[in-house]
């Protein structure tokens, strides 16, 4: 990902997982507070009983609250502000190496503009925050009870749960789509421009959490690859792909969940001549 879109969508990302955060905390001890309320049989372990089930229905009132707040919406509209930003950002970065974005292009980024924009509407709304996690938060409270758990494993078991379903749906979701986005809109720059080689671009080594970028990634950040060679790529499967991954999406998926990566479109002449012979001898020139 060029430099500037990264911090842009990572931004964005990481502004929507810290509110996403709170609200995981927030529902972490408020569950973990009711859990020491909960009736508990002589063994210590929790138990089924009327209290303890309207007490559990209670939590997932109180999770409904937090994604229903104002303060919710307002981190989905500064997502949602963002996708007019990343659209400039590309265009500049294309301007700039191919020098020209042509007028027929125009209508067509318009609507990817709005499809994602809806798209991110709908993934951050009511109804997918019910279905991706307070479902979810309702099934671990109801497993407390059902599951025979001590008061202090129950809390474990919360403490490892909870959290993760808030962060982890704002990573993928938000960070995913940006990501998708981003790549989209230069997969329909270079078809205007009938550009067909692209340099895998990104970070190299190490990531800035500490880990390793993915094999994949790694095997082929920094070389520049023929547009028939990429689409090939969905045959083989590697950690993280995303499954809809194929000839097409690929552009827009790359090496899949969290890939800071991207295709940057490379002019004919700038192609080295190791890319020319690779492709050669793999029959695709
Ligand atoms: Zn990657």
């Amino acid at each position: 990902m060029a430099t500037n879109i990264d911090t842009l969508i990572r931004t964005v990302t990481n502004d929507f997982v810290e509110g996403m955060e709170k609200s995981g905390e927030f529902a972490r001890r408020n569950i973990i507070g009711l859990v020491r309320e909960l009736d508990v049989n002589e063994d210590g372990t929790l138990i089924a009983t009327d209290r303890n089930s309207s007490l559990i229905q209670g939590v997932s009132i109180g999770i409904q609250q937090v994604t229903a707040s104002f303060a919710f919406e307002n981190r989905v509209d500064k997502v949602v502000n963002s996708i007019p930003d990343i659209r400039k950002a590309v265009e500049r970065n294309f301007i700039v190496q191919h020098g020209i974005i042509k007028g027929e292009t125009i209508p067509i980024l318009n609507n990817l503009q709005t499809r994602v924009e809806n798209d991110m509407e709908q993934i951050l709304s009511a109804q997918t925050i019910e279905n991706e996690i307070h479902q979810p938060v309702s099934d671990i409270t109801q497993q407390l009870i059902l599951g025979n758990f001590s008061q202090e494993k129950a809390i474990d078991f919360v403490n490892e749960k909870v959290p993760n379903l808030f962060t982890q749906f704002a990573h993928v979701r938000v960070d995913t789509t940006l990501q998708q986005y981003s790549r989209s809109i230069t997969q329909i720059l270079a078809e205007q421009e009938g550009l067909i080689w692209f340099k895998y671009s990104g970070p190299t080594g190490p990531t800035s959490l500490g880990n390793h970028i993915r094999d994949f990634c790694d095997d082929h950040v920094d070389q520049v690859w023929l547009k028939a060679e990429i689409e090939q790529w969905p045959q083989q499967n590697w950690d993280g792909k995303i499954p809809s991954t194929n000839s097409f999406t690929i552009f827009q998926n790359l090496g899949g969940y969290n890939c800071r990566h991207d295709l940057t479109p490379v002019a004919a002449k700038d192609v080295p001549q190791s890319s020319i012979d690779r492709a050669k001898r793999n029959g695709l020139l």
